[in-house]
């Protein structure tokens, strides 16, 4: 498996927040369920990933939100080479049992397509105090945005 594409591009070098893994043993687990709907979708189609994990700074260089699922390494946006084949990926993402995909959100760049877990670290973190009562809630809904 290949993580290089899911380094954070500020030069950290990490894939994953630092203190996660006390919170989210799982978290690894998680991280090849993501790398395994990524092959799935770039052995039908062509793709490449634009984003993985992001570390807080990085996060805010770029201007994500501020609980972006990318700062706990559990996110993953990638780019179609063929735009025409957006709606046919996200039945293809819902079909795996991908609850949360942003796709409407990239209005702008229309061949990106978000998809995270977030859902399944969202009680973990909320427990550790890491996230507000509001994003637990965001975290918890499946959802096309
Ligand atoms: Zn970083
Ligand atoms: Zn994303």
């Amino acid at each position: 498996m290949k993580f290089s594409k899911f380094v954070c591009k500020c030069g950290c070098g990490r894939i994953a927040p630092p203190d996660i893994e006390q919170l989210i043993p799982e978290l690894n687990q998680l991280q090849r369920i993501l790398w395994g709907v990524y092959d799935l979708v770039r052995g039908s189609w062509e793709a490449y990933i634009t984003s993985g994990y992001r570390c807080e700074k990085r996060n805010a260089i770029i201007g994500g939100a501020k609980f972006s699922p990318h700062i706990w390494g559990i996110a993953m946006d990638f780019a179609l080479m063929n735009l025409s084949h957006r709606e046919e990926v996200v039945e293809y993402l819902k079909s795996l049992g991908i609850v949360r995909v942003g796709h409407k959100k990239y209005e702008g760049i229309p061949n990106h397509i978000h998809i995270d877990l977030a859902h399944k670290i969202a009680d973990a973190l909320y427990e550790a105090k890491k996230i507000p009562v509001e994003v637990w809630r965001a975290y918890k809904e499946a959802k096309e945005w």
